[in-house]
């Protein structure tokens, strides 16, 4: 199984037709570096964590140098290819070289997917026919609302009315999944239903809803908050409720929701609930702070206490998602309540240096130990696997996590 990744770059908003007045990239302002797990040990900021994170592009790349890189790539693969992703930072729907990029993909004959995109570059329905010709087989497609007026509304779509055509026809033929940010009072409500109800109709393979952030403690980290000013956010019950109830009222539809929740695998952390699975994780048999977010702190709590850890070795920073904690979030903990080694989450945006040095500024020397890179599958990453995958990943998150604690723990 060979993928490999196409890269348009592109700059969200800037490349998208314009900003969706929900853009988490809105008023992204040039914040320092934050720090990462690929940094180098002595320096703070690398390409992930300096630009990466910021889809920082100058542009969409041209043509000649997309397909340049491609090639290069492709000379490098021994196997057959299975599957080219088309990605970027900005849309690729509103890439200006699309149809030559496409039909030059298309020559390989190998399936095509399209990691994202909102539609709005789409003018003509029969772009739709052309992609499917040129052997796309799955799609990720923002739709916001069935209801083109408010497509056009939020979404700034010039043509609404096309880019739903669009998904449409993909929907009869390929995989199409849809993707919608969820703002409350605009498209929840009686909008949603009825967009569910469009979606089931039109035979979408399953819909990501995503819970929209307005605050920092949400995870807007580019000084950018709030990207809505006075727009109302469902907290994360309310917004797993929602995913509970859409999924009741369309059982033909494969629905989740981001950060919570599945109802399909009751994940992320569908692990918490099966002892049996539970009992071939190892025992917890040392101590060391867990530091975590906000959203996922409970569950890894059940999980630890049902290993035989102590459930106050999870510690939840104000920062609703682990991966987006940055060093305030770290500054925030009381450090008489961390042990002398405290985990991190894999993916946390802090310098291992900078964190020990934060966690440390009490006199007291505490160990910082990076964390696995997930511990569980949010609903977008869920919906393209199955339960035995899901199960599989949280298994062998947690006995990484355990086996961390039990190496480098202090004893009990
Ligand atoms: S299409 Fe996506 S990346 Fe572009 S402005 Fe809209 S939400 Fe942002």
């Amino acid at each position: 199984m060979v993928h490999l990744t196409v890269d348009i770059g592109g700059r969200p908003g800037a490349n998208c037709r314009g900003f969706c007045a929900y853009c988490y990239f809105k008023h992204a302002k040039d914040v320092p570096p934050f720090g990462c797990r690929y940094c180098l040990p002595f320096l703070k900021g690398c390409d992930y964590c300096s630009r990466g994170v910021k889809e920082e592009y100058a542009g969409f790349l041209p043509l000649r140098s997309v397909a340049e890189s491609f090639l290069a790539d492709l000379q490098t693969v021994m196997d057959d290819v299975t599957r080219i992703t088309i990605s970027g930072g900005g849309d690729p729907s509103c890439y200006p070289d699309f149809r030559d990029l496409i039909e030059l993909l298309g020559k390989l004959d190998v399936p095509l997917h399209i990691g994202y995109t909102s539609g709005k570059g789409f003018d003509d329905p029969a772009i739709a026919d052309f992609l499917i010709a040129n052997h796309l087989t799955e799609v990720s497609f923002t739709v916001f609302a069935a209801d083109p007026e408010l497509r056009k509304k939020w979404m700034h779509d010039p043509t609404p009315e096309v880019s739903l055509e669009v998904i449409r026809r993909l929907s009869k033929e390929i995989e199409a999944y849809a993707a919608i940010v969820i703002l409350p009072g605009i498209n929840d409500g009686r909008v949603l239903f009825e967009t569910l109800l469009w979606l089931s109709g039109i035979g979408v393979k399953g819909v990501i809803l995503m819970r929209f952030a307005n605050y920092p403690e949400q995870g807007l980290i580019l000084d950018n908050a709030p990207i809505l000013s006075g727009q109302r956010v469902h907290t994360v019950e309310e917004f797993a409720d929602l995913m509970r109830e859409c999924a009741a009222s369309f059982p033909n539809l494969r629905i989740s929701g981001t950060p919570l929740y599945d109802p399909l695998f009751d994940s992320p952390f569908a692990l918490r609930n099966m002892p049996d699975h539970l009992d071939h994780l190892p025992r917890v048999d040392k101590k060391a702070t867990i530091v975590t977010g906000a959203v996922a702190s409970s569950y890894i709590r059940a999980v630890i206490s049902a290993r035989g850890g102590d459930a106050s070795m999870v510690i939840a920073v104000e920062k609703e998602i682990a991966s987006l904690i940055t060093i305030d979030d770290l500054r925030s903990l009381h450090l008489p309540d961390l042990c002398d080694v405290v985990i991190i989450p894999g993916y946390a945006f802090v310098h291992d240096g900078e964190a020990e040095k934060v966690l440390s500024r009490d006199g007291v020397y505490r160990m910082v130990v990076r964390g696995p890179e997930v511990l569980a599958a949010d609903g977008e990453t869920s919906m393209g696997m199955t339960e035995g995958d899901v199960l599989t990943l949280e298994m062998d998150g947690f006995f990484a996590l355990i086996q961390l604690i039990n190496q480098y723990g202090c004893p009990p």
